[in-house]
Formats: structure tokens, sequence, C-alpha cells
């Protein structure tokens, strides 16, 4: 089995574990991902600021130009690492959706569960009150 290599989107830094560059393609922007020459051991050793530090250099690197116009590139390490925390929090609530649609089904499948047994209670009431006859006090309906 190939070792994984770890891969990032020179344009927004998203990263990602893979053996086959053709499959390095980043989600977001749809383009092809740049190896990084470290290994991916050594990668996921690294703390998330340590690994969002060093994508944050390369992705200036990568792009000269910007490097020239910005004269304070500790704005972009902190840029990168809102955009983190902004994935992060999407994820979060991406989940809690999820949730909560199940949460939704659950309580669609008790409900309905409840309005057939009333309806079943009903029609057994139904069943008594007019097999019981004329002369006794009717059910209560309900
Ligand atoms: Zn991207």
């Amino acid at each position: 089995m190939r070792e994984l290599s770890v891969f990032y989107c020179n344009k927004c830094g998203f990263y990602g574990y893979y053996q086959l560059p053709k499959n390095a393609v980043c989600h977001k922007c749809s383009c092809a991902m740049t190896r990084l020459d470290m290994t991916h051991q050594k990668f996921v050793g690294l703390s998330y600021e340590e690994r969002d530090r060093l994508l944050a250099a390369k992705m200036i690197e990568s792009a000269p130009s910007l490097a020239c116009r910005i004269t304070a590139p500790e704005k972009l390490y902190r840029q990168r690492k809102l955009v983190g925390a902004l994935t992060q929090r999407i994820l979060e609530l991406e989940k809690e959706v999820d949730q909560l649609n199940e949460t939704i089904e659950w309580m669609h499948t008790t409900i309905w569960n409840a309005v057939r047994q009333r309806q079943e209670l009903k029609e057994e009431i139904q069943f008594l009150k007019e097999s019981s006859g004329p002369d006794q006090p009717a059910a209560t309906d309900i």
C-alpha cells in the first residue's frame, strides 16, 4: 500500500491526505491540490496551529505577487486560522442540523403512532357504543 501524502489547496488552504495525486482535488475550489514536502506522519504530529502556519506560509510562497503586496504576513496567518475556525463551526452546525433532523424524524414517527392509536381507540369506543344497545348510557366522546 502506498503511503499517504499531505496535499493542500493553494487557494483556500484546505488540506487532506491522499495516496494518489489525482485524488487530491479541493472539494471547495475544484482545483488540483499541491503536495506538501513533508511526510504525512510528521504533518499529523504538528499541532493545528503549526499546520496553519506552515500551510499559510506555503500559500504565500506560491503567490509571489501576494507575498510582495502583503507586508504583514502575520495577517494572513490569522486569516487562515479564521478560515479554519469557520470551517470547523460549519461542520459543527451541519452535525447539529443532522441531529435535529433525526429528532424531527423520531417525533414524526411518535406523533403518527399516537394519532393511529387514538383513531383505533375511537373506533373501538364506537364499536362498543353500537354493540351495547340504545338502553346503555353513551360513552363520552374523545
Ligand atoms: Zn480550495
